[in-house]
């Protein structure tokens, strides 16, 4: 007999949206001068939460200028170890206001409470810790006796860790020594607002960090303006592109942080309940949303049936629906865009000929929601099998050796990340060896830690995101 879950929805009193937000400029909130805004709204109910400023170019001018002056006098001379003290604090703060900035995040992004509480904001703040302890110790980094500080950072981000790949930005190039001008996405732009009052808590000195929110034409601005010095860009390979042909030709550093269509590869000899959970957890956490997303399972064909039961089975537990519930699994698709992107890639899977499979599940009537999906039948010249879905939707392929499974991961446009499922330590090793995924787990599957770099090959970007690593992009030397 199957019990059903009472609600166990997280209060969301703990969280305080305005009406209206400005930009965040020089340690003060301003209204844009183009005045501009657009609105942002909870994708599990569609409500309108708040009207946000957008920036134009002149906006973002002046949150270059604010960064500049920051940095010429303040922040570029400060010494490390007091650099150090602020990211401490502004660590602090975020965990004293973790439970209202994982509501928040719930609330604009439409991600299951359960993660934004357990995983966003743990790492968020272990993020800025982390880097915080590398301020006074650049001269030990392994980039030169006396690594410099580049100048101005202009990070642009996107909607789906929005608080996270803030932190993965801002960290590392404070902690170098620049100041920042960034960007988050149209959808989710409430946590990026929360930090700057975090900022202004941690009294950061002005200009030091700055938000502008807006659209891509904000985001092409930033990556336009002369006065900045790096460019740090997370979000599709197609936007990513038109960043690098911006910056081309200009004395700019740049890193990009793009797509994925990782393979999740599992042998034969795997623990198959471990397995399961790896893959669930691949593909469905964050509805999918993730670049390292393991989107495409490869599973031994000697197993391919024992498995797929066990998985559906294991599917047919996953609870959608109220972010914010604590029994949620697999939330709101971020926006009616992303949402309408799932379908259509779907639609073209079952049009190309592969099988479809959803456990019953009964969607909420308003918001976006997609059912978490599996299609079997799967060839590699399908588009489910080449494109990234970026929602909760596995595509599953076979095969028969290692060599096939290496062949098979590795034929895809990206290289962002792959998952070995094996009972032994020598074939992960041969086999990570040969795959070309800038993260390869093995038994597990998207595990994130700061100390750990990350990033990509091929299509899916250049430049490393965290541990020492990640100090690189933000250092001359
Ligand atoms: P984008 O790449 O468009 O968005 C990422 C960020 O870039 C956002 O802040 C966006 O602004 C901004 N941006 C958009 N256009 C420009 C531009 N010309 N110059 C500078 N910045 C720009 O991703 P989408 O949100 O459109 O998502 C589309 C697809 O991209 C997804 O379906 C998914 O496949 C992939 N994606 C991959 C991510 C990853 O981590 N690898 C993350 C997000 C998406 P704004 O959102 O405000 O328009």
């Amino acid at each position: 007999m199957a019990f059903e879950y009472a609600p166990a929805p997280e209060s969301r009193s703990i969280v305080d949206i305005a009406s209206s937000y400005g930009l965040f400029i020089n340690g003060t909130f301003t209204d844009p001068r183009s005045g501009g805004s657009r609105k942002t709204v909870n994708p599990a109910t569609e409500e309108v939460l708040a009207e946000v400023a957008e920036a134009g170019e002149s906006d973002v001018d002046d949150a270059v200028r604010a960064a500049r002056q920051a940095y010429d006098t303040v922040w570029g001379p400060m010494r490390g170890a007091d650099r150090a003290k602020y990211l401490f604090r502004i660590a602090r703060i975020i965990q004293e206001r973790s439970r209202e900035l994982a509501v928040l995040e719930s609330i604009d992004n439409g991600k299951p409470i359960k993660e934004s509480r357990d995983v966003d904001l743990p790492l968020v703040a272990a993020h800025f810790f982390y880097y915080a302890g590398w301020a006074d110790k650049l001269s030990h980094a392994g980039f030169g006796s006396d690594p410099k500080p580049l100048g101005v950072a202009g990070q642009v981000i996107p909607w789906n860790f929005p608080l996270l790949m803030l932190a993965w930005k801002i960290a590392p190039a404070l902690a170098a020594g620049n100041t920042v001008v960034l960007k988050p996405a149209e959808t989710t732009p409430l946590t990026a607002l929360a930090f700057a009052s975090i900022c202004q808590q941690a009294d950061l000195p002005p200009g030091v960090v700055n938000i502008v929110t807006g659209g891509g034409a904000t985001g092409a601005a930033l990556v336009a303006h002369p006065d900045v010095d790096k460019v740090a860009f997370t979000g599709s390979t197609d936007v990513g592109r038109a960043i690098a042909r911006t910056v081309a030709g200009t004395r700019k550093r740049l890193t990009l942080e793009l797509g994925g269509k990782a393979a999740n590869i599992v042998f034969d000899d795997a623990p198959v309940d471990q397995a399961v959970e790896g893959i669930v957890n691949g593909i469905f956490f964050n509805q999918g949303h993730v670049c390292c997303a393991g989107s495409r399972l490869l599973v031994q064909e000697s197993i391919v049936d024992e498995l797929l039961d066990r998985l559906k089975r294991r599917m047919a537990t996953l609870r959608v629906g109220d972010p914010l519930d604590k029994n949620t699994d697999i939330g709101a698709i971020n926006s009616a865009a992303q949402l309408e992107k799932i379908r259509a890639l779907s639609a073209a899977g079952e049009q190309e000929g592969a099988q479809r499979w959803s456990p019953p599940c009964e969607l909420p009537a308003r918001g976006f929601w997609f059912a978490p999906t599996l299609f079997t039948g799967v060839s590699q010249a399908h588009r489910i099998a080449r494109e990234e879905i970026f929602g909760p939707v596995l595509s599953v392929l076979t095969f028969r050796t290692p060599a096939e499974a290496v062949e098979k991961a590795n034929n895809t446009p990206y290289g962002l990340s792959a998952g070995i499922w094996t009972e032994k330590g020598s074939r992960i090793l041969a086999i990570a060896d040969k795959l070309r995924a800038g993260v390869v787990w093995a038994n597990t599957f998207n595990k994130f830690d700061p100390t750990s770099p990350f990033g990509g090959y091929k299509e899916s970007g250049y430049g490393r995101e965290g541990g020492r690593h990640g100090l690189e992009a933000y250092l001359a030397h």
